[in-house]
């Protein structure tokens, strides 16, 4: 059987600290594989500059330079992870039979790449890598993120627990994955939706070699709020049967009142007049931005504005 090509793709922003340490790495790893005859000589690892403001990209044409195993590509400014995977993907899937995409951090254990590779060649054409451990993060992103993957899971979006973006797909699933058109990316619940047979391996998370994370509580929170919205139109449906329970509360209110009016028994209510408006506002509010969220998110949609721009290579392309 002809052994496949690899490619590993890798995400970096204002990475220079750390991409001279986990560079050799990588290519270490190929080397590896290559002589466990598991992939083809002809795998690469393909960094994508997303944007970066530090020397991250003189590095990568350096590597290139000096390796041919070693790609890079450059989106022409800085659109956020999730668009720079899916560059690196896409740009990959013509060129490999599987890639790995993984942070360029060294946080994920790179071994787990045979356990990936493995799998394939054993017929799985995804492969999930899962972190069995979360010891070296914070109480507190530990927390957060462990509670999101559960809210996803109760939002009806299918994620794998504790998976991030380090996955192994094969060119024949990224070619279907191509036509999966939105531009609200969350890659690790889209994934799940194209199918194909899957598996998961485990391994354990370690800290950053150098450098400081890009990802702040902010850029999370937003993270997982295109996670929901963009997956699941649950939150929808949940607005539409809580202002039906409102309505039939209001319903029995208005009865109760309409009753208490002919019995004489109605007082001066200011009171209870007030609350009920002031709810009745409050709740409408918070509908409408749930609802406002989903027609932002279609406006954006409909421009089908491109995900990714790809503005250099380390390579000189055929077509051009
Ligand atoms: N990254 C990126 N664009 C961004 C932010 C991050 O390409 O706008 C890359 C970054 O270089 C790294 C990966 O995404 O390879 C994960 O980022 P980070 O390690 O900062 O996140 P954390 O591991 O702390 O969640
Ligand atoms: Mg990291």
């Amino acid at each position: 059987m002809k052994k496949p090509i690899l490619y590993i793709v890798i995400p970096c922003y204002n990475e220079e600290e750390v991409l001279p340490l986990t560079s050799g790495m990588f290519l270490d790893k190929i080397h590896q594989l290559v002589a466990a005859d598991k992939i083809s000589d002809n795998s690469r690892v393909l960094f994508v500059n997303d944007g970066s403001k530090d020397k991250t990209w003189e590095i990568i044409c350096d590597l290139a330079k000096k390796d041919e195993h070693f790609l890079g590509i450059a989106q022409s400014r800085n659109r956020g992870h999730q668009a720079a995977v899916l560059a690196g993907l896409m740009e990959a899937k013509a060129k490999c039979d599987i890639t790995i995409s993984i942070d360029c951090d060294g946080q994920d254990d790179i071994h787990a790449m045979d356990k990936m590779v493995d799998a394939y060649l054993d017929g799985c054409e995804v492969v999930y890598g899962v972190r069995s451990k979360r010891n070296t993060d914070t109480f507190f992103k530990r927390f957060t993120a462990e509670g999101f993957y559960k809210l996803l899971a109760a939002m009806g979006v299918e994620v794998v627990f504790n998976h991030a973006d380090y996955r192994l797909i094969s060119s024949r699933v990224l070619k279907e994955f191509a036509n999966y058109k939105e531009v609200n990316l969350y890659l690790r619940g889209m994934v799940p939706l194209v199918g194909f047979k899957s598996t998961s391996v485990y391994y354990e998370r370690h800290e950053r070699l150098a450098g400081e994370s890009h990802y702040p509580l902010k850029k999370m929170l937003a993270l997982a709020f295109d996670g929901i919205t963009s997956l699941s139109v649950k939150p929808i449906r949940m607005v539409f049967f809580a202002g039906l329970f409102i309505m039939m509360l209001s319903f029995i209110g208005i009865i109760w009142a309409v009753v208490a009016a002919f019995m004489g028994k109605s007082v001066a209510g200011w009171a209870s007049l007030a609350c009920i408006v002031c709810f009745m506002g409050g709740v409408q509010a918070l509908f409408l931005g749930v609802i406002g969220e989903y027609i932002g998110k279609i406006y954006l949609e409909v421009k089908g504005r491109p995900r990714y721009i790809i503005s250099d290579r380390t390579w000189e392309d055929e077509d051009d």
